[in-house]
């Protein structure tokens, strides 16, 4: 994620003669909402603005809420708990099913939403909203799988029982660059195994959530177990972390908030589940497919304009291919079309911020400024606003601001290593360990790369990560936890261990 002042809200004030013109064409405008949740009533006066990043245009204002409401709504979720955990597995999963069948059933409304809030382009958005309906569909299978344990005992009148139960209340902080996905990955294994959830979302993108929330509602998740929350950040992010019924946080953001959160929760010991900053390494060898590798590289790079935690931020190419893998990359690159992401064809949207442009354009100058050659793009686009040019950069050097920062644009940064231990030691040399790319045929080169790069997931000839049967997640200062697969339950359950004693005859 992007770097910014923890509890830095983004979002300005709406003055009073703002359009409400949204420009928003739903199939069912009612998903479209402007209060927040909290046990199952729609609160709060809108204040807020959602801003479209390609226009600037308002299309839509949410609840400026604090401390007070977030506190309400850890206790809506505290007194729902003990019956939505009291129902069958077989219950909640049938919630579920009806939730993944709603997000299913309105991806195209949700889809917009999710482009007008975010600019990522309308494609890119329906395939997050699938990849968002996936996590409920697996959860909720995965929440009837719920194993305990039995463990021989020690004594011939005893038996030792281990139960996974869920934790409580469990809050979900959540970022804008994928504003579907990250609550459904959080807040469907959580209420499948009966957890209660307070989410916040990202102030760029809480119409996605919201509208998510509504369709939750309508499966039949009962009032209190699903509550959002917006507005002031850090008094919201405080009441999550030092609440004592809140038993888990789940977050998904900045390494500095993450942090933050961290030392907020030391208070009352919670569960801590952080996927945090990146810095990818993308690695590409002499024995590697140059077309495969050079097709990842710009999916990875380019995805939502760069904005995702796993996208290839180093890209090292092994001297032998390094010419014409760059080459490759630049016909890729000069390719691709910018634009407003509800255009059709349109592959690269705006960022979503001035400072996250400016944070692009200070990247490219540091390296500039130390020897980095820009071979495309280089600068904001002719479209304006928050328009970035896809770059390419070569020649990068280890002592360049992008070598050590996460720079969450459309910014292609190639490198040249030697040889393995090269390329080992440059991509190891980071204090984050989120995701890394191989690509070569060797197999004990791949062998070699995926165990010693450290990361919590390696692409090999593979460049998208993401899967709902898969454990995601970081190593070092890139978070803690998993999500996704059978894994990401952990965050929300603790085990119990029971001794049966007395059972002799
Ligand atoms: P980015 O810089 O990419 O926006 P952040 O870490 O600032 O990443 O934001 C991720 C999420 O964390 C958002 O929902 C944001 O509102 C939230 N957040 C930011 N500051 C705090 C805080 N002090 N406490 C709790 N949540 C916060």
């Amino acid at each position: 994620m992007t770097a910014t002042e923890p509890g830095k809200a983004r979002m300005t004030r709406m003055a009073p003669d703002d359009p409400h013109a949204t420009g928003l064409r739903l199939a069912d405008p009612t998903l479209l909402r402007d209060r927040c949740l909290i046990g199952g009533a729609w609160t709060g006066v809108p204040r807020l603005s959602v801003r479209d990043p390609a226009s600037g245009v308002a299309i839509g204002a949410v609840p400026d809420l604090g401390a007070v409401e977030a506190q309400a709504a850890v206790e809506a979720a505290r007194s729902a708990f003990p019956a939505w955990s009291g129902l069958t597995a077989e219950t909640r999963a049938a919630v579920l099913r009806r939730w993944q069948q709603a997000i299913s059933t309105h991806k195209a409304d949700l889809a917009q939403i999710l482009t007008r809030e975010q600019g990522k382009p309308l494609a890119e958005a329906l395939a997050e909203v699938e990849y968002a309906a996936s996590f409920v569909g697996f959860y909720a299978e995965e929440g009837r799988r719920l194993y305990g344990e039995t463990i021989p005992a020690p004594r011939a009148d005893a038996r030792i029982l281990v139960l996974r139960q869920p934790v409580g209340v469990a809050a979900a902080i959540t970022p804008w660059n994928f504003p579907a996905a990250m609550v459904t990955r959080k807040v469907a294994p959580a209420m499948a195994v009966g957890c209660a959830v307070v989410l916040k979302p990202a102030p760029e993108t809480p119409l996605t959530a919201l509208a998510l929330a509504a369709l939750a509602e309508r499966a039949g998740v009962p009032p209190g177990v699903f509550n959002v929350v917006t507005g002031d950040a850090g008094a919201i992010g405080r009441v999550l972390t030092e609440h004592p019924a809140v038993r888990t946080v789940s977050f998904t953001g900045s390494t500095e908030v993450g942090k933050l959160l961290m030392r907020q929760a030391a208070s009352t010991v919670k569960k801590l589940a952080l996927e945090l900053g990146g810095n990818a390494p993308f690695i590409v060898f002499d024995d590697a497919d140059l077309e495969a590798a050079a097709d990842g590289c710009l999916e990875s790079k380019f995805r939502n304009a760069g904005q995702t935690c796993v996208c290839a931020n180093r890209i090292y190419v092994h001297e032998p291919v390094y010419a014409p893998f760059l080459a490759r990359l630049l016909a890729r690159t000069a390719a691709l079309k910018v634009g407003r992401g509800l255009e059709p064809g349109v592959q690269i949207g705006p960022l979503i911020s001035e400072a996250a442009v400016a944070k692009v354009e200070r990247h490219i100058a540091d390296a500039v400024a130390k020897g980095a050659q820009v071979r495309l793009g280089g600068g904001r686009h002719a479209l304006g606003g928050r328009f970035f040019s896809p770059t390419v950069l070569s020649d990068m050097t280890a002592d360049m601001a992008i070598s050590r920062e996460e720079t969450f644009g459309p910014v292609a940064a190639v490198y040249r290593v030697r040889d393995e231990a090269d390329a080992l030691a440059q991509a190891n040399a980071t204090p984050y360990g989120l995701a890394a790319y191989v690509y070569a045929r060797d197999l004990g080169r791949v062998v070699r790369m995926a165990e010693g790069l450290e990361t919590g997931m390696v692409g090999v000839n593979a460049a998208k990560l993401g899967a709902d049967v898969a454990p995601f997640g970081g190593v070092k200062q890139s978070g803690l936890g998993r999500e996704g697969s059978r894994h990401g339950l952990e965050e929300f359950t603790e085990l119990k261990y029971v001794l049966l004693g007395g059972l002799a005859s």
